[in-house]
């Protein structure tokens, strides 16, 4: 692994009660000189007919920005975001939405060198701060490209609190994910015999820490959610200091790249696919997986794969497929091949959750 000197760090991480209706008094505390600036706000059509009166007050405060409703999460949108910025000489971009829109907007804001805003109205997963975008692009399904990670990051507790229990979920299950990852990041260093980088591993550690070890499990608590939102972005910041994913994706992500990319009929979110990684994962590394479990359970995570509709097969191909699906990537699935007794019995202590 080359270590990797240049990074970026976000100016302003707000997550504050209401913050979509004050974000112009946000900006100006952190950001002053981009007031005034041509901003473009990007959403998506269903969003800015839910937060109409939100959305409309964040374009009142940039300067009656334009909205405008991405149709795809593609590579091809994010391009025809950035030429219209370029074009127009617009200086910001405001992603408000979930993953598919944050993902979008960050990558058009890389290429047009906008400063980008990021606005999430969910909190379930780690890449809204990440230094990557995932696209749909065509020919290959999805593709997971390098970018800059967003100048501001700003919560709405109150957005995030109406927002469906189960995106919550999905970030914290992305979170405890570290716990795995992290194991297979040093695993893959020794076997390249070189370094984890120090400081990425403690945040991404950290960022695992706060919600596995958290007092507060009211997913709906103002507290709760700040601390969640502070884990995500630790996470999004160990990826951009280690310039890799490595901190926050280890076998656990494999299983879930698996089932994204052979079982498209499954629907899970990829932070509650990741959780379903984790436990196996941790048992293949030869540890005690009973304290994730409980971790899963305390906050109402359903471990379970039946309750996915992943069958003991479709559990035991995954792991297969889990294997091949990204060449080079070092895990302990280079290091352990579990047979299926093996698999079995984890799926069956999922499914009974001890
Ligand atoms: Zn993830």
């Amino acid at each position: 692994m080359n270590r990797h000197t240049s990074f970026d760090l976000p100016i302003c991480l707000a997550v504050e009660e209401d913050a979509f209706f004050h974000s112009d008094d946000i900006i100006k505390r952190y950001i002053p000189d981009i007031i005034g600036q041509k901003a473009l706000v990007v959403s998506e059509e269903f969003l800015i007919g839910i937060y109409k009166e939100k959305i409309t007050d964040i374009s009142h405060d940039f300067g009656d920005a334009e909205i405008l409703a991405m149709e795809s999460a593609s590579f091809d949108e994010a391009v025809a975001i950035a030429k219209k910025v370029c074009m127009e000489d617009i200086r910001v971009i405001i992603g408000i939405g979930g993953g598919r829109v944050l993902d979008t907007a960050k990558y058009a804001a890389h290429i047009s060198k906008a400063v980008y805003i990021c606005m999430p109205t969910s909190l379930s997963n780690d890449s809204l701060a990440s230094p990557f975008s995932v696209l749909e692009t065509t020919g290959r399904a999805r593709r997971t490209l390098t970018c800059n990670i967003p100048t501001a990051i700003i919560v709405d507790t109150n957005m995030i609190i109406n927002a469906p229990i189960g995106q919550t979920l999905s970030g914290i299950g992305d979170t405890i994910a570290k716990d795995t990852a992290l194991y297979d990041w040093k695993l893959a260093a020794r076997r390249s015999s070189s370094q984890t980088e120090d400081f990425a591993y403690a945040l991404s550690r950290m960022s695992f820490d706060s919600v596995y070890h958290c007092d507060q499990k009211d997913m709906q608590s103002r507290v709760f959610i700040r601390i969640l939102s502070r884990a995500l972005v630790m996470g999004g910041l160990a990826m951009e200091i280690a310039g890799s994913s490595r901190p926050c994706s280890g076998s656990e992500h494999l299983f879930a790249h698996a089932i994204e990319e052979y079982y498209p009929e499954i629907k899970v979110s990829h932070g509650i696919a990741v959780a379903l990684g984790t436990i196996p994962a941790c048992i293949f590394q030869g540890r005690d997986a009973s304290g994730l479990i409980g971790a899963f359970r305390t906050y109402g995570l359903d471990v379970s794969p039946e309750s996915y509709g992943i069958t003991k097969d479709m559990f035991a191909d995954m792991w297969e497929k889990a294997r091949t699906v990204r060449p080079g990537r070092i895990t302990i699935l280079d290091e352990v091949k579990p047979d299926r007794v093996q698999l079995d019995e984890i799926y069956s202590r999922m499914t009974e959750g001890v």
